[in-house]
């Protein structure tokens, strides 16, 4: 590997050692640095880590409700209550849904998020979650945005914790990291966000974390952010993970602007180009290195090639397959279904061994990609 900067082999040697980096060294990341080198500094640091193997799990998305009341500017996805296209889906839809694809595709793992709907206390949750552990064991709940948890919290009463309790006693596993966007709050003012909700994410995610609730993080660039937001977004995040190692994962995605408040209004004239997004995954890559070390890729907005590529820059995990998502495809993307053969493929054709995880990043199946050609037969939607 041979990497022609001086500040960016002092910031790997630093990042080798273990040691935090600075805002400035993430700021030079960002404005200064090549980015093949970040990519080759970023996947060695992958290879050394996981070798040859990148991981994906057997995944649903299961969007319960588009009924919200905060209305981020971000967002194409909400409807106002009362909008002849708003929808909530009762226990037994949810049921029959999630059968359907636990049946024919082995999911084990339902991401279920939805919007902040006011119709809604902790008895649907804690029932919808009670039903599905009790019919779907070997199903991990990867649930709710932080969004979702303050207003349940809100609308219950009582601490933190003891929703949180009641939550996971009814059968959610893990938290997805969805709400941080950019923690800082003037950016998130100006995306819509209510005020102090990047502190109220990083507490709900800290009060998960010492309660032994395994969590992910995020962060949502490519809109009306600084570097310097995203620099101190990520050390906020590694702040925290040095505290409990709570977060399991890391993933960096790029803002759709497609029918949103944010592009109705000028404000974001398009999105972020295929340099961003490989820069961010490389730049997260180094940053969080041993200390939070599955940095995911964000293929479902930027497709299997920019999967395929964002492995090779650093990242180490697919993510998960798609069946029927709704968020995206509001902002008229285009995403289709990603069946796990396609990720085998996709991970296969860059030599590298596809590893099938469940929500809690154990191993379920390693795939020997060479013996099998994983397309045939395969019907693409
Ligand atoms: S991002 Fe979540 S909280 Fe914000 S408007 Fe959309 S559904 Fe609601």
């Amino acid at each position: 590997m041979i990497v022609n900067d001086n500040v960016l082999a002092r910031v790997y040697k630093k990042a080798s050692k273990g040691e935090i980096l600075s805002v400035d060294d993430i700021l030079y990341m960002y404005e200064q640095a090549d980015l093949m080198d970040l990519g080759k500094i970023a996947g060695k640091i992958s290879r050394d880590l996981w070798g040859n193997r990148v991981s994906f799990v057997s995944n649903m998305i299961l969007n319960y409700t588009n009924v919200c009341s905060i209305q981020c500017y971000f967002c194409a996805f909400y409807r106002r209550p009362g909008e002849d296209d708003a929808y909530l889906m009762s226990a037994d839809d949810i049921l029959r849904e999630v059968e359907l694809y636990h049946k024919n595709y082995g999911i084990r793992q339902l991401l279920i998020q939805g919007g902040v709907n006011p119709e809604l206390d902790i008895d649907y949750f804690t029932d919808v979650f009670s039903r599905i552990r009790r019919h779907f064991p070997d199903l991990g709940i990867h649930g709710l945005s932080t969004s979702e948890i303050f207003y349940i919290w809100k609308k219950t009463g009582g601490t933190l914790e003891d929703v949180l309790s009641r939550l996971r006693e009814s059968g959610l596993d893990t938290i997805p990291g969805a709400g941080a966007e950019i923690l800082d709050e003037e950016v998130r003012k100006k995306i819509g966000r209510p005020p102090g909700s990047g502190e109220q994410w990083l507490m709900i995610m800290e009060t998960a974390h010492r309660m032994g609730i395994r969590t992910s993080a995020t962060m949502m660039y490519g809109h009306l952010e600084s570097n310097e937001n995203k620099a101190m977004h990520l050390i906020k995040i590694l702040d925290l993970q040095m505290k409990y190692g709570g977060f399991l994962s890391f993933t960096p995605w790029n803002f759709e602007p497609g029918n949103t408040r944010l592009e109705r209004e000028g404000l974001v004239e398009g999105r972020a180009s295929s340099q961003d997004v490989l820069r961010n995954i490389a730049i997260s890559r180094i940053v969080f290195n041993r200390h939070l070390p599955v940095i995911q890729t964000s293929w479902l907005t930027n497709g299997v090639e920019m999967g395929q590529l964002a492995i090779l820059f650093g990242a180490s995990d697919w993510g998960g397959t798609i069946y029927n998502e709704k968020v995206i495809p509001a902002t008229g993307k285009k995403v289709g279904d990603l069946r796990k053969e396609i990720i085998i493929k996709a991970i296969g054709q860059l030599g590298m061994v596809p590893v099938e995880r469940d929500n809690l990043y154990r191993t379920v199946k390693i795939y020997n990609t060479e013996q099998r050609n994983y397309l045939d037969g395969i019907a693409f939607s």
